[in-house]
């Protein structure tokens, strides 16, 4: 952990320049690990099940040494209490994103299908494959902070952005090996040669796995005229998923409506969030992903020059707005905003 500034972080923060430009390129992702073809079956079955999930992931952001901000502020912690939802590989909602995204966006299969022909082994089925998708929500202090800015990110948001990426990608490594170890194929979409941002006719700068609309499927939220996912715990957080070959049941009720926890969607005044935007990404017909995008880049400069760290960001939309901490409580009891305990397989 870093105890005091960098100097030229243009030229010196490897591990900012690495998540920033990864992200990008899709490149620089640690090699992906190797399946144990010898580990039991029988184990598989009684270890990983939904609690292990939850606990594992919980467990990490309460105690992983990587879930800590940097100088000047050691020992504050990125990220609060996970939320975290499963969602069964054969999910029609899957195809369905191939239209509303592009037909670039993965499938949990086809995803599978490429780690399982890296490993030697044949793609499993669809309805045995799972995808688990977790909400990181961001520190009170950080979003406070960053609820004060009107112009460029504050810098907990900033460190956020770039200890916080590799935080997650760390613990989605770390989970993704022992599920490998243990004879379990697993893989972080993410972290692989394919994953890239690129330009889509008709559709714009866009990634082929969305954490955020995968975190919609597992009914963790809906989205908001920023594009962003408001859930329980707000929109102030990063999301992140990975695939693994076992059977997770369900454990919440996707909203069928995809703009249910927004007020403005339900048809009450708010655009808080455009208010908050300083180059009218956000209007009253939704979000200009490339305006937002070029915003966004340009931060990397003052990022660097306030801040010593080698990142983007921004997320002044997601913060002095209604929803940043919860659902709005105007539309907190509309049906089918809830949970379900399980849903059967
Ligand atoms: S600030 Fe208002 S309009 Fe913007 S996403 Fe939140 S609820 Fe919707
Ligand atoms: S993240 Fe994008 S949409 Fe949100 S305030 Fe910043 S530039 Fe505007």
């Amino acid at each position: 952990m870093q105890t005091k500034y960098r100097k030229l972080s243009f030229l010196t923060d490897i591990p900012g320049m690495k998540t920033s430009l990864g992200d990008m390129l899709g490149i620089g992702f640690p090699r992906q690990p190797i399946l144990n073809k010898k580990a039991s079956l029988d184990t598989r079955k009684i270890l990983f099940d939904e609690d292990w999930v939850i606990k594992t992931l919980a467990e990490k952001v309460a105690r992983h040494p990587a879930n800590s901000l940097e100088y000047p502020f050691q020992g504050e912690k990125i990220f609060e209490e996970p939320l975290v939802g499963f969602v069964r590989g054969d999910d029609p909602l899957f195809e369905d994103f191939k239209k509303v995204i592009g037909p670039f966006h993965f499938t949990p299969r086809e995803i599978m299908a490429w780690q399982a022909s890296k490993n030697g082994i044949p793609a499993p089925e669809p309805e045995n494959i799972s995808v688990v998708s977790f909400i990181l929500p961001i520190s009170k202090a950080t979003r406070a902070e960053n609820g004060r800015k009107d112009d460029w990110p504050s810098e907990r948001w900033a460190q956020t952005r770039r200890s916080g990426e590799i935080f997650s990608q760390t613990i989605v490594q770390e989970i993704v090996k022992t599920l490998m170890d243990a004879g379990v194929l697993a893989v972080a979409p993410d972290m692989t040669p394919m994953f890239n941002f690129k330009k889509h006719p008709g559709v714009g700068w866009a990634s082929p796995w969305s954490h955020r609309h995968v975190a919609y499927a597992a009914g963790l939220g809906t989205f908001g005229m920023n594009d962003l996912l408001i859930t329980e715990k707000g929109s102030a957080h990063r999301c992140g998923s990975f695939v693994a070959s076992i059977r997770l049941r369900p454990n919440r009720e996707r909203n069928e409506n995809m703009h249910a926890h927004c007020l403005q969607y339900q048809g009450i005044p708010c655009l808080k969030c455009q208010q908050r935007c300083p180059v009218q990404a956000v209007s009253e017909s939704g979000h200009d992903k490339a305006v937002c995008g070029k915003r966004v880049i340009d931060s990397i400069k003052y990022c660097n020059r306030n801040y010593h760290i080698f990142i983007y960001g921004c997320g002044l939309c997601s913060t002095r707005i209604p929803c940043e901490n919860s659902i709005p409580k105007e539309l907190r009891e509309l049906p089918s905003s809830g949970h379900r305990e399980q849903l059967a397989l």
